[in-house]
């Protein structure tokens, strides 16, 4: 028989996928896939479930709800100072996976250049090859990840397309400085060139300066492609429920995309998020609040027992290099060895590598009830004491 697509044909499943499979098969404590283990805001579950039960629950319109729609143009406002018009420039996804689909698919040919910051997040590589575009890896590297201006500059040429930065970064849990954002923007300009910029983590940033849409900058205002989710903002990850802000001539191409992907998403979450997003004030800073807290209270003990602690400036992930422990192996067999030995469940670095990356590092999801994390705790203690005496 010919043979099936080439992308995505023999590829693995995703790594959050697999170490979920083995954290379930091993009853380990799963610090791997991004999810939380409590589910968001109640009074937004409630909208979703009278949504539910009230209807209409037929297709809404494809740009999605006007309610969510709106939200989303006044969130822009509100937390960035965007002027958006929620009519022409918003456009609701089933989730931010979508979201990045239709942007690639309306925005790359074959033949363009897109450059990809690596680590990257798993899904980047794919469509892009996908969308029949060459990607041009751009490596910020442990400790710091910092973007260093002239790897970044080598990476642009006359072929580029477009950037894809997530920021905040998963998994490195960077947040990109001024500076980093800056250059961005100015080879943008420079090379002609739109930003598809994955900003789910954008309401989980640790520091008193908030975070900075690229869309900001001078520009960059019809340039970028600002992708969120109300996964990550209301700890709902189950839902899928994302959102595009973009000029609308760029917003134009990626809806007729998303008309063929999925084209519309439930309407019951979609009011329901709408609901969420006009939350006061507090619900976003409790939000960062708690997970600041959960960040420190696995990081000191992680540094304790022997592990490298990595800067942890946003999203609910903390990168740790193992390396300080002596174990003799990579990070795919580190993690291998910690779930099935410890029981608890990580992610390993490497996955998130186009090309070869750094084999010592794992990734730990601490969006867990504070008793699990102290359970997780305790049984690497025990390992490590384990693998000192092995
Ligand atoms: N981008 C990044 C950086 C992510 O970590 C995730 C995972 N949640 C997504 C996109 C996908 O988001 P969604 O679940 O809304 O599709
Ligand atoms: N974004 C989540 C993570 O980084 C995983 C989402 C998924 O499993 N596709 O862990």
């Amino acid at each position: 028989m010919k043979p099936t697509n080439s992308v995505f044909t023999g590829i693995e499943t995703t790594v959050f996928e697999r170490m979920s499979r083995l954290a379930m098969e091993h009853q380990a404590i799963n610090l791997g896939q991004g999810f939380p283990d409590v589910d968001g805001p109640q009074d937004v579950r409630q909208v979703a479930a009278d949504t539910l039960m009230e209807g209409p629950n037929q297709y809404p319109p494809m740009l999605g709800v006007p309610a969510l729609r709106q939200a989303v143009a006044d969130n822009n406002k509100r937390f960035y100072d965007l002027d958006v018009d929620w009519q022409s420039e918003v456009l609701v996804t089933s989730g931010a996976t979508e979201a990045l689909a239709d942007s690639i698919c309306a925005l790359v040919e074959p033949g363009d250049e897109v450059i990809l910051i690596e680590p990257l997040y798993d899904c980047y590589l794919s469509l892009v090859k996908r969308a029949g575009a060459t990607p041009v890896f751009v490596q910020v590297t442990p400790p710091n990840w910092e973007l260093r201006e002239e790897t970044l500059r080598q990476a642009f040429s006359s072929k580029t397309k477009a950037i894809l930065l997530n920021n905040p970064m998963n998994p490195s849990a960077k947040v990109f400085s001024t500076q980093e954002l800056q250059l961005i923007a100015d080879l943008c300009l420079e090379f002609d060139c739109y930003a598809i910029c994955d900003e789910v983590y954008e309401h989980i940033v640790f520091s008193d300066d908030k975070h900075k849409p690229l869309m900001t900058l001078p520009g960059m205002r019809d340039r970028c492609i600002r992708i969120g989710s109300a996964g990550k903002t209301f700890s709902l990850t189950g839902w899928k429920v994302g959102y595009i802000t973009a000029a609308p001539n760029l917003l134009e191409p990626i809806a007729k995309a998303h008309q063929f992907i999925t084209f519309t998403t439930p309407p019951n979450l979609q009011k329901a998020v709408a609901y969420g997003l006009s939350k006061e004030d507090d619900y976003y800073t409790s939000l960062e609040d708690d997970l600041r807290a959960k960040r420190d209270l696995i990081s000191k003990p992680l540094e304790d027992m022997g592990f490298k602690v990595l800067p942890c400036e946003g999203t609910y992930f903390v990168t740790c290099d193992f390396s300080p422990l002596g174990f003799k192996g990579n990070d795919v067999e580190f993690c291998q060895k910690m779930v099935e030995q410890a029981g608890v469940a990580a992610v390993p670095i490497s996955a998130f590598y186009g090309t070869k990356g750094p084999q010592t590092f794992v990734r730990f999801c601490f969006c867990k009830k504070d008793e699990v994390l102290h359970e997780a705790l305790g049984r690497l203690r025990v390992w490590m004491g384990e693998l000192a005496v092995s």
